[in-house]
């Protein structure tokens, strides 16, 4: 495996890492005895918040990114294939001259 799929892989881990501890942390203190205005659990759990919120922003964006780069990739396929289909010698069109 070269560097590149090494990196891929850890920055995956990670990112499944921080997702799952992340939303367990949620859960595990949402319901907890709360002080107040500045309550550190509440603050902790907001800051949890806003990670997952960006992971979601951050996963919808490399979808989005994956499907425009597969939709390139199949009209180029299509192009080709018609291209290929369509020339004259395959069709067994014959000029007069
Ligand atoms: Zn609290």
């Amino acid at each position: 495996m070269n560097q590149k799929k090494w990196i891929l892989l850890v920055v995956s881990i990670c990112f499944v890492l921080a997702t799952v501890f992340s939303t367990s942390f949620a859960f595990s203190y949402l319901i907890h005895d709360c002080c107040g205005a500045n309550c550190s659990t509440c603050v902790q759990i907001e800051t949890v918040q806003n990670l997952l919120k960006s992971l979601k922003t951050l996963v919808i964006a490399k979808v989005l990114v994956a499907f425009a780069f597969m939709c390139i990739h199949i009209l180029k396929l299509f192009h080709l294939f018609f291209t290929y289909i369509s020339t004259l010698h395959l069709l067994k069109i014959q000029f007069n001259n």
